[in-house]
């Protein structure tokens, strides 16, 4: 009697998955017989692409989870119409046939008692022989055609004692890199982070907004990640994000909205406004000691976790604020948050990072500027005294300096401030963990 369980060895193509994850060979067996094993072939492949062969784990008869339990196996051959694979040779079709099935170009052969898989690649021959598991198992790291060979087998049955059927199927991997953005719409302040998985690209990856500036850090497991900045004064509208990768680009749109910012009115003495902000050198002062630090962007992660705030007390100046000092017709900015608290109290770095710059400002008194990755940094000004150096790995929470009221200031606080080159960014959702930079972490 010729055996009757139809199954299917399934070469699938793939279609972009939106989340990435698992991608190899997907061998499926919608088996019918109550005493046939379901297979289970699990593999992974870098990254998500589109057109891999895909592995899942089978659903056994009557839906139950099983495992790969050896021979006999069924097994068949099919293949998404759409994807860019052909299948090039099955030898004895007759009682194989090949039939289209809904989305899938089907080959159905009987229950194979093996399976051997030989892949090649341009003639190099990358596996050979291999079972099910080793195939599933095998690791694509490279765009290109591929020239798969399974191998069937049917010993121990009346008819069949060999190799029955071989299948040979060529299929093209043209995984496509992925990327996903934090959020598409961002309050101004706010700070979004984009995860770019490059597939099988080699190039250095690029990204390029006019939100500000943006690197790529590379991660552990090969993928980057890019912290961009929206400035507390950015027009609200739509914004695109661009990345490129080689010859391949991607644009996301980001929708600035806006942020309602108070507005303060200031008196200060004038000898006060004149020994600093009315000081010639001042502005040159600050733009020779802290302006440089705006086009640093190390591509490391130095931050873990929560930024910290840095010093409780009273909030005197909000970030954002718009400023009329002395009734002045155009406000200044306030590009930090003003924390006023007694002169020595201890100051932490909020997060741990490189110290860029740690030293006297006119304008901003003893200054420390850290870089934590990527473009993003924190200050700390107006300090009495600082406890750090140029060029010191600090940890989050390592002492800095004393907070003071050195440079322009009306008494003892600290100007606390975030910044992505020279974009001033809402330091709150930092602290309290809503801000985009935090989406990608834990995954
Ligand atoms: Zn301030």
């Amino acid at each position: 009697m010729k055996k009757t369980v139809p199954v299917l060895l399934a070469i699938l193509l793939l279609f972009a998955c939106a989340a990435g994850g698992l991608y190899a060979l997907h061998t499926q067996a919608p088996v019918r017989a109550a005493e046939a094993p379901a297979i289970s072939v699990l593999g992974q492949l870098c990254g998500p692409a589109e057109g891999l062969v895909y592995t899942e784990t089978l659903w056994g008869y009557g839906g139950k989870e099983t495992e790969l339990m050896g021979s006999p196996v069924d097994l068949g051959v099919f293949a998404r119409k759409d994807a860019p694979l052909e299948i090039v040779h099955a030898e004895r079709t007759a009682s194989a046939p090949l039939t289209a099935d809904g989305d899938y170009t089907t080959v159905e052969a009987g229950a194979a008692s093996y399976c051997r898989v030989d892949l090649e690649k341009g003639g190099e021959r990358l596996l050979s022989g291999a079972s099910l598991n080793e195939y599933g198992a095998y690791t694509f790291s490279e765009n290109g055609r591929y020239d798969l060979t399974v191998s069937l087998g049917y010993t121990g049955t009346e008819e069949r004692d060999e190799t029955d059927y071989v299948y040979r199927v060529s299929f093209s991997l043209r995984p496509e890199p992925f990327v996903e953005i934090s959020q598409n719409e961002a309050f101004q302040g706010a700070i979004m982070s984009l995860i770019l998985e490059p597939a099988f690209y080699k190039d250095e990856p690029e990204i390029e907004t006019e939100l500000g500036s943006a690197v790529f850090i590379p991660r552990d497991d090969g993928s980057f990640l890019s912290l961009i900045p929206v400035w507390y004064a950015q027009a609200p509208g739509e914004y695109p994000v661009s990345v490129r990768l080689g010859d391949w680009e991607h644009t996301e749109t980001v929708t600035v909205t806006e942020t309602k910012f108070g507005r303060q009115d200031l008196t200060m003495p004038q000898s006060t406004v004149d020994a600093t902000r009315g000081q010639a050198n001042a502005n040159e002062d600050y733009a020779e000691k802290i302006k440089p630090t705006y086009e640093i962007a190390d591509r490391a992660r130095y931050w873990e976790g929560l930024f910290i705030r840095p010093v409780e007390g009273r909030i005197t100046t909000q970030f954002g604020l718009y400023r009329y000092t002395n009734g002045s017709k155009t406000p200044t900015r306030h590009t930090g948050v003003d924390l006023a608290i007694a002169k020595g109290t201890p100051v932490p770095a909020s997060n741990s990072g490189r110290v860029l710059y740690a030293g006297p400002v006119i304008i901003s008194g003893n200054t420390v500027v850290i870089e934590h990755g990527g473009g993003l940094k924190t200050y700390y000004m107006h300090l009495d005294s600082i406890d750090v150096s140029e060029g010191d790995m600090v940890k989050k929470g390592d002492m800095i300096g004393k907070v003071g009221t050195t440079g322009y200031s009306t008494g003892p606080h600290l100007h606390f401030e975030v910044k992505i080159g020279s974009m001033s960014l809402d330091p709150w959702s930092l602290f309290d963990g809503t801000s985009g930079i935090y989406y990608f972490d834990g995954n």
